[in-house]
C-alpha cells in the first residue's frame, strides 16, 4: 500500500506499478470531491455525501477519511485470485489498514523537499491556501507516517521511485523483508 502527503505522486507512482507489475491491481477509491478539471474521469469513483454515507453505514469500505472537508474510502473488494491490491491513501486510511491488516505493506512516499510537493499541487490545480495547509501538515504527518511505515521511499523521480517501491514489494512477496 502506497500512502504520504498530497503531492508525494502516489497516484504517478502507483499507475507506473501497475502497467509494469500485471500482478499488481489498483483499488479505486470512492470520494465526495468534485473531479478536478482535466482529471481522468476513472480516478475515483464520484459520488455525493449521502451515497458514500450510505455505503459507510452499510459497511462497505475497509477504510475511509475525511480530508479536507471530503470523504474518501477504500471500497471492500473481492480479492482478486492471484492479484495483490494496490491502495493509495492518505495516512488516516493507512493507519486503519494497519490496524484491519496486518500484515499488509505500507510504503510510506515523500515528496523530495516541500518546494517540490507545493510545485506538484500547484501543477494539479490546488490553490494557494489549500497548499500552504498541505505544507504545514506535512512534517507531522511524515514523522507519523514513518511510526506505522514498513518501508520509506523518496520520489525524486518517478522511475527511481517505482523501482524502489517494486523492489520493496518483490522482497516482501519473497518474504525476505
Ligand atoms: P485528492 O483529493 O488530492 O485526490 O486526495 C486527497 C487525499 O486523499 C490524498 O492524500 C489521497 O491519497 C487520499 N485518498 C485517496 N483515496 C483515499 C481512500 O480511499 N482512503 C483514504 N483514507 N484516503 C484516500
Amino acid at each position: 500500500m502506497l500512502f504520504g502527503p498530497g503531492g508525494a505522486g502516489k497516484g504517478t507512482v502507483a499507475a507506473r506499478l501497475v502497467a509494469e507489475d500485471p500482478r499488481l491491481w489498483l483499488s479505486r477509491s470512492w470520494t465526495t470531491r468534485e473531479r478536478r478539471p482535466g482529471e481522468p474521469e476513472d480516478a475515483y469513483v464520484f459520488v455525493d455525501r449521502s451515497t458514500f454515507e450510505a455505503r459507510a453505514a452499510a459497511g462497505g469500505f475497509l477504510e475511509w477519511a475525511e480530508f479536507l472537508g471530503h470523504l474518501y474510502g477504500t471500497p471492500v473488494a473481492d480479492p482478486v485470485p492471484g492479484r495483490d491490491v494496490l491502495l493509495e491513501i492518505d495516512l488516516q486510511g493507512a493507519r486503519q489498514v494497519r490496524h484491519l491488516r496486518p500484515d499488509a505493506t505500507l510504503i510510506l512516499l515523500l515528496p523530495p523537499s516541500p518546494a517540490v510537493q507545493a510545485e506538484r499541487l500547484r501543477a494539479r490545480g490546488d490553490d494557494e491556501a489549500h497548499i500552504a495547509r498541505r505544507l504545514a501538515e506535512g512534517a507531522a504527518e511524515e514523522r507519523s507516517g514513518r511510526a506505522i511505515a514498513d518501508a520509506v521511499v523518496v520520489n525524486g523521480t518517478v522511475a527511481q521511485a517505482t523501482a524502489e517501491v517494486a523492489g520493496i514489494l518483490a522482497d516482501h512477496r519473497t518474504g525476505t523483508a
